[in-house]
């Protein structure tokens, strides 16, 4: 099957910083890629390359085998939805708000949202289990109430692939675990094709169908997260000793520092 998102060879350089060195992957219909590598590794620049935010000045992105730039933003944006490290809002719009803003790829022109867009975004806040919170104001949510918020928004754009930036960092365990769970569940029961950023390693390779490992902007590894999240690796990418084994609960790899 060809994969759904290609990258080929991608480098990208901010003014005359280099952030990303001949990065490339083929990500596959209902995978979850997780994107491991420490604080600077490229990461954030990786997805937004996805998203269309950034263009690459090297190499090319394909989805479905088309490059993307050639695509409209509104034809990206329902192919691929981002859940940004830090979304702000200046003003305080209800939940059901933030999620219709994901509809802008399906309105026509100037039209306000019709039945089906408030449809979708219905379905979408009760996706992610955050229907109650519909008449909330988007500041008064706690951090788990705002991501899932968050992830509707981006289900709303009935995209193929959804990229998640981090979205675990500021929430407690049980959070965490509802949000990985999410995820897992968007990807079996939804078909959609996830690339996932995140700081915990763990749960990352509990969740993960592969993981790619990014050190100073460039690949490192990608497999599947036994063979990519090993001590020798992890050492190496992240700079510190640690001991990896196995957790018995799910038979992926577990991370622990030596001291
Ligand atoms: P990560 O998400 O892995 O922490 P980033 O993709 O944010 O890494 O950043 C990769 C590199 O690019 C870092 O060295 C960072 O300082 C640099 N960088 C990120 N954003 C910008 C920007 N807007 N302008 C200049 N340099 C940037
Ligand atoms: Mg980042």
């Amino acid at each position: 099957m060809e994969p759904i998102l290609t990258l080929d060879n991608v480098g990208f350089t901010y003014d005359d910083m280099p952030a990303l060195k001949g990065v490339s992957l083929e990500l596959h219909s209902g995978e979850i890629l997780g994107i491991l590598g420490p604080n600077g590794s490229g990461k954030s620049t990786l997805l937004k390359i996805i998203d269309g935010i950034l263009l690459p000045q090297e190499g090319e992105v394909l989805i479905k085998e088309k490059p993307i730039k050639n695509l409209k933003r509104s034809d990206l944006a329902r192919e691929v939805a981002i859940v940004a490290q830090e979304t702000h809002f200046r003003f305080s719009f209800t939940a059901l708000e933030v999620v219709l803003m994901g509809r802008f790829p399906h309105l026509r022109g100037l039209n306000f949202e019709g039945e089906r867009d408030l449809e979708v975004a219905h379905n979408s806040l009760e996706a992610t289990h955050a229907l109650e919170l519909a008449e909330r104001s988007i500041h008064e949510l706690s951090g788990g109430e705002r991501q899932r918020v968050l992830i509707a928004r981006a289900l709303a754009q009935e995209p193929e692939i959804v990229l998640f930036d981090e979205p675990t960092s500021f929430l407690d365990l049980k959070f965490k675990r509802e949000i990985f769970k999410l995820i897992s569940r968007l990807s079996r029961d939804k078909g959609l094709s996830i690339v996932l950023v995140s700081h915990d390693i763990d749960l990352a390779a509990q969740y993960c169908h592969r993981i790619l490992m990014l050190r100073n902007g460039t690949v490192y590894n990608i497999g599947k997260p036994g063979d990519v999240i090993t001590s020798k690796n992890i050492e190496t990418v992240y700079d510190c000793p640690v001991l990896v084994d196995i957790n018995p609960a799910s038979g992926r790899p577990r991370v622990s520092l030596k001291d």
